[in-house]
């Protein structure tokens, strides 16, 4: 499976020693190369990033040390593992790698069965652990975001907003009357209704940026970046009518025949003026006013 092929960085002042390891292991894997620490960061730069790094720890310029403190230090980097290959053998050096962030440390001359063998299992490691982080993530009724999910995406896109100066905006969605809906029709067929609108609402908010989580229970929301008042706004009432014309029947519901949303809408420039939690109670209480003033309807609070 060519697409899935994993892809390692050979870090080494020697060709020869970049040629051998690449001898070694191009044919499971695709073999990136860098001669020195520097062009080993450029390399991280792009959009190339390894899977795994074997590093050597004599290099001119920054020295394969400070490069793996510079990758660790790096949100973005700091789980690819990095394996020392180096012929420093003193007990000292080894944990001088080990505290500069290496997840396994190889000696010269190398033993091409054992380097294959590391090689496999810390990508298998950091596999297992992407595969983790995903799981935990992950609703397990409707297969969208969850909680932790939405935590993460917020904060980040906070951030990223705030750099920009661009608009973010939150629409919290919460089911009609689900009580009723539950009590009239069974939890079974309650937990059905939330799959097919977590998926209505994932399929409406398509933009590649756009979020889309089960808060709790009947909650879901949707983390829109770059998006200003209106077309979140927008983008709440298409999902509103999305629901509703999908006409799955709630006959217990006084706001509709169908299963309803009301949704509240709120957007910021993020900045230190305001906190993501107060961000989260702007389009909290613009569902609250939503369901007030009748259900089946999208508020855009005005601050
Ligand atoms: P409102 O229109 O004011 O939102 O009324 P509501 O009945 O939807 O709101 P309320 O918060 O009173 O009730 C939410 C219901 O959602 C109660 C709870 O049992 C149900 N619920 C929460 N999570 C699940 C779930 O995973 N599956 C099912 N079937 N029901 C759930
Ligand atoms: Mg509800
Ligand atoms: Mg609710």
């Amino acid at each position: 499976m060519t697409e899935n092929r994993q892809t390692l960085l050979v870090v080494d002042d020697e060709p020869t020693n970049i040629r051998v390891l690449r001898e070694l292991l191009k044919s499971d894997y695709t073999v990136l190369a860098a001669t020195s620490g520097e062009k080993a960061l450029q390399i991280m730069e792009s959009d190339d990033c390894p899977d795994l790094i074997l590093l050597d720890i004599i290099l001119p310029g920054i020295d394969g040390y400070e490069v793996c403190k510079r990758l660790k230090a790096d949100e973005r980097h700091k789980f690819i593992p990095v394996i020392f290959i180096t012929s420093q053998t003193t007990e000292e050096d080894e944990v001088k790698g080990f505290n500069a962030g290496a997840v396994d440390y190889i000696t010269k001359p190398l033993s091409a069965p054992i380097v294959k063998a590391r090689v496999k299992m810390h990508l298998e490691v950091k596999e297992l652990r992407e595969h983790f982080k995903k799981l935990s993530m992950r609703d397990g009724l409707t297969g969208i975001g969850n909680r932790v999910c939405f935590d993460n995406c917020l904060e980040q896109e906070w951030k990223r907003m705030q750099r920009e100066k661009a608009s973010l905006s939150l629409i919290f969605c919460d089911v009609d009357f689900f009580k009723k809906y539950n009590d009239h029709y069974g939890h079974q067929e309650g937990d059905k209704c939330l799959q097919v609108v977590a998926s209505i609402i994932k399929k409406t908010a398509n933009r590649p940026a756009d979020s889309v989580a089960r808060y709790g229970g009947e909650e879901f929301t949707v983390i829109l970046p770059n998006t200003d008042s209106e077309g979140a706004v927008e983008l709440a009432e298409n999902i509103r009518l999305a629901i509703q014309n999908r006409e799955i029947p709630h006959a217990a519901s006084t706001a509709s025949r169908f299963v309803s949303l009301s949704l509240g809408v709120a957007t910021v420039i993020p900045s230190q003026k305001i906190t993501p939690e107060k961000f989260i109670a702007l389009a909290d209480s613009a569902l609250y006013k939503a369901k007030q003033n009748g259900r089946n309807r999208v508020i855009f609070h005005i601050v």
